[in-house]
């Protein structure tokens, strides 16, 4: 028995072993067929991305958002770094059966250590094991965040884990019994009644049972190390390695999530000046290896955990696009098409083919096939020949992503899928302008009058008309904003869209009630290029950024030179940047991107500042508004900028209002459908985005639905107008909304409840509230 626990033993460590370093050696060059990063943007600020990393792994902070998985998970991991001193006391038990470690062998804490950490592990793994079956896709179907998983893969590595961890604590029982323990010990207080049951074998059959089981063990670990050496696509496994660079190389080295601003667009690891690009710059993404290395470490380290799944509004109103599977599929088909890439292989930007037919001899019948497959394409080739068969990501999956950062939210080990979408979109979109057609509507309009609408530039200021009070607008009753407190951006919904121009007449109004200085621009700036940049248009942003950097700058008086640039000498403008945007995707651009291009400013959202004059005491709502509320909470507003509070205090404080929180709010919120330019987009696939909101809003049986982004407020009006119309025609997907339901942005609701006459006497409740954060 000894010897052949022995040579099985070893004949596995030594395989095993041999098997891992080939697939370290392979990562390393796999990794290298990625893009290089700007300089020092995965790697500033060490200490802070350590701190992140020791935070998120002990802390297990995004898991234990998940209820009792996060605990599991967390025995399985610590078991997992923590218990090889009881791998290598096996392979001194296949020697001597009574053998243990020296010096900390028979060392008290350690004892007890891995007793507990073990019997954990255990019950961890079970705990997970139950999770995964009873969410077996075959029974809940697309409500599983395992569907798509490779299930075989997850059953083998739990089964692993399960093995390793009872042969863990029968060999802490044989150990017991060899040792001749007496009486309860506390080096064996979980394992003691094992102990107890094998105290009657006689020596030499405690001897071969230690053989047995230190071999099975040895054996169960090894086998797993093969298994996975040889399949470095087994992201269920290696992102028990991967995972720790991956968090730590993360883009936000603050820790945070890859939310709020895109990246700008880079080639050969620089960014690209699209005033003068260079003759080689390669724009988006069409090949796996045209993502930068960290793209093809966040491909690997996928676990297929699916959380990011089981939040995305495409997926759970029947799209293609589950940011899992995106993933999955990335990955797959960058390892599969590696071996043709490590051997010179790769198409020039004609399709000529690099490497010479001698480089590819050698290379895998599977991953020249691989290497064939265009990134983006339909599954059979499209009928009027626009795609090519074998596509790796359809076109269908890449364009119903709404950028709603739900998946990036929820991703335990940090991936960043909304950049890699964008890559792939930027490409599509420059180089082969293959894209929704209806987009073009909107980029046509941006290009030409400087709003996605396509309306004149004067009737941005048109709002003004039905206001009955003076708004000043720079440029033409002030010449900047020295005078005034804050610039107020409007925006193109704001002031060009129905249904938002009333929260811009009910937020001025506001303003003015509570007497604060605020201005609004003179009609000429343009969008902010949030929906360009997001569909892929990259230059259109960057041009429509620039104008309006260059226009905030004068507004706020600096200096500027015959380009535009701020002159240096002036860089300390006349008056304090503050801007507050009742849009939250223009306080996104504006306060997150614009300083990409040369902008920087305080950019606040109107219910931040609105919160604030309440809590100062300037506007004070005293008449009831009666119903039950429920807020929804627009996507770049909560996750991409973490403003979650304001809306719900404005709401709190407003009397006779019972909010009422639907099941998915704040960082679990559920996007309207507006988002990545998909506002501008037909839906043709599956159930309405908005409709499945108002679905859930509706389950409520509110009066108000209420929300605080112009996009929001129109997706979510134009449900609720479509049910109510249902609701007329007897359908009966008119569901249950009441005749009298209203969607309306908060500040409207404060502006009703502000608007009865105050007792002119009254003091202010709060003075000196602190001033709201601005997003940078
Ligand atoms: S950003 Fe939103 S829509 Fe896009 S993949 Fe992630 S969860 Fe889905
Ligand atoms: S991308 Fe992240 S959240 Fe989604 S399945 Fe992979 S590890 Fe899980």
């Amino acid at each position: 028995m000894q010897l052949a626990a022995i040579i099985v033993s070893l004949v596995l460590t030594v395989v095993g072993v041999a098997l891992l370093a080939r697939a370290i050696g392979q990562f390393v060059r796999y990794f290298k067929l990625g893009q290089p990063v700007p300089a020092g943007s995965r790697t500033d600020n060490p200490y802070s991305r350590s701190v992140t990393l020791v935070r998120e792994f002990l802390g297990h902070t995004r898991m234990n958002r998940w209820g009792i998985v996060g605990f599991a998970h967390w025995f399985v991991a610590v078991g997992f770094l923590t218990l090889p001193p009881t791998l290598a006391q096996a392979f001194g038990q296949l020697f001597q059966a009574d053998w243990t470690l020296p010096v900390v062998g028979d060392w008290l804490p350690l004892e007890m250590y891995t007793e507990f950490i073990g019997v954990m592990t255990v019950l961890g793994i079970v705990v997970l094991m139950a999770i995964r079956l009873l969410n077996l896709p075959s029974r809940p179907g697309r409500k599983s965040r395992f569907a798509g998983s490779k299930a075989g893969q997850a059953y083998f590595v739990e089964y692993v884990i399960l093995t390793i961890g009872l042969a863990i604590y029968v060999l802490r029982g044989l150990e017991g019994a060899i040792h001749h323990v007496e009486g309860y010990d506390a080096s064996y207080f979980a394992s003691y009644p094992l102990v107890l049951a094998f105290k009657g074998l006689s020596v030499s059959a405690l001897q071969n049972l230690i053989y047995l089981v230190a071999m099975i063990k040895i054996s169960t670990s090894f086998i797993w190390m093969i298994v996975v050496s040889l399949n470095t696509n087994m992201g269920v496994a290696w992102h028990r390695f991967l995972a720790f660079p991956n968090i730590w190389f993360k883009r936000e080295s603050e820790g945070g999530t890859a939310l709020g601003a895109l990246q700008p667009m880079t080639s050969g690891g620089k960014p690209i000046d699209f005033t003068d690009p260079g003759d080689d710059d390669v724009f988006g993404v069409s090949q796996v290896e045209q993502f930068s290395w960290k793209g093809l470490l966040d491909f690997s380290t996928c676990t297929e955990c699916g959380r990011c799944q089981s939040q995305c509004p495409a997926w759970n109103t029947g799209k293609p696009l589950s940011p899992k599977l995106l993933i999955m599929s990335l990955r797959d088909h960058a390892h599969a098409k590696a071996p043709y890439l490590l051997a010179g292989g790769g198409k020039t930007a004609e399709g000529e083919e690099k490497a010479s037919e001698e480089q590819l001899a050698e290379v895998p019948a599977a991953a020249l096939a691989e290497a064939e497959r265009p990134l983006i394409g339909t599954a059979e080739a499209a009928s009027d020949g626009g795609f090519a068969a074998g596509g790796v990501i359809d076109p269908d999956v890449l364009w119903s992503c709404t950028t709603c950062g739900a998946c990036v939210e929820q991703c335990p080990v940090d991936i960043e899928h909304i950049d890699h979408i964008v890559d792939m979109r930027r490409y599509q979109v420059m180089i082969e302008s293959a894209f929704p057609s209806e987009a073009g509507t909107m980029l046509k309009n941006l290009e030409k009058k400087g709003n996605p609408w396509g309306l004149a530039k004067k009737q941005r200021l048109e709002w003004l008309k039905e206001v009955e009070f003076e708004v000043p607008v720079v440029g033409q009753d002030i010449e900047d904003l020295t005078e005034v407190e804050y610039l107020y951006w409007v925006g193109c919904a704001g002031s060009l869209e129905d249904r938002a121009k009333k929260t811009t007449k009910a937020f001025a109004e506001l303003l003015h009630i509570a007497g604060v200085k605020f201005a609004i621009m003179g009609g000429d700036e343009k969008c902010t290029g949030d929906s360009a940049r997001r569909l892929g248009n990259e230059p259109l942003f960057q041009e429509l950024g620039m104008e309006n950097v260059m226009a905030l700058n004068m507004a706020f008086g600096e200096e500027l030179d015959d380009e535009g640039k701020v002159v240096p000498e002036s860089a300390k403008p006349k008056s304090a940047k503050k801007i507050v945007a009742t849009c939250p995707h223009c306080l996104n651009t504006i306060g997150n991107e614009y300083p990409q291009i040369g902008g920087d400013y305080e950019v606040i959202h109107h219910t931040q500042l609105l919160q604030h004059l309440v809590d100062e005491g300037k506007l004070i709502p005293v008449t009831p508004v009666e119903g039950i509320i429920t807020y929804h909470d627009p996507c770049y507003l909560g996750r991409h900028n973490k403003i979650y509070t304001p809306p719900r205090e404005i709401i709190a404080s407003v009397p006779g209002l019972r909010n009422e929180e639907m099941h998915r709010h704040k960082e679990r919120g559920f996007c309207c459908g507006a988002g990545g330019a998909r506002m501008w987009m037909e839906e043709r696939i599956g159930k309405r985005i908005n409709n499945e909101r108002v679905d859930e809003a509706l389950s409520l049986n509110p009066d108000i639905i209420s929300t605080a982004c112009p996009f929001c407020l129109v997706m979510l009006t134009d449900s609720v107008n479509g049910k109510k119309a249902a609701a007329d025609s007897g359908s009966a997907a008119g569901g249950k909304a009441k005749e009298s339901i209203q969607v309306v942005d908060v500040a409207q609701l404060l502006l009703e409840s502000v608007k009865t006459p105050v007792d002119p006497a009254g003091e202010p409740e709060t003075e000196n509230a602190p001033e709201p954060e601005p997003v940078k």
